[in-house]
């Protein structure tokens, strides 16, 4: 598998781990868009939103509890924004799921 957050998870890549639990694992974003970016993404491959299905509700919904947790942890009190590019129109660059948390700063409205 050359998928590159597959490699982050299992640990071959390094990354600043922010949180972990049995099925996903929050690092620091490597080009950080706010004083708080982090991923979170699931420990078992899933190429995009767009690719998960009937069995993923609860993973999701795990994913989106995940980051109002570390959300917590970070302070981010006045507010935050989670995102999920998806495919090329929605910007994704790494084919592997995965949530944005961004917050530490004022975020405007529509993005780019
Ligand atoms: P996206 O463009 O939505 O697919 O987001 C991919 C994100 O992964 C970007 O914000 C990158 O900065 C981030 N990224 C790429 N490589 C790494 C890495 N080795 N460690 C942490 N974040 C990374
Ligand atoms: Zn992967």
């Amino acid at each position: 598998m050359s998928c590159l957050f597959c490699k982050i998870v299992d640990g071959s890549i390094p990354s600043t781990a922010v949180y972990q639990d049995d099925q996903c694992y929050a690092f620091a974003d490597i080009h950080p868009q706010a004083p708080v970016h982090i991923l979170v993404v699931p420990r078992e491959h899933i190429a995009s939103l767009a690719e998960t299905g009937k069995q993923h509700p609860a993973l999701l919904g795990h994913m989106l509890s995940a980051a109002a947790e570390i959300a917590r942890t970070k302070g981010l009190s006045k507010g935050y924004r989670v995102v999920f590019n998806t495919g090329d129109d929605g910007g994704q660059t790494v084919d592997h799921l995965h949530l944005h948390l961004l917050g530490g700063r004022p975020l405007t409205w529509p993005p780019g």
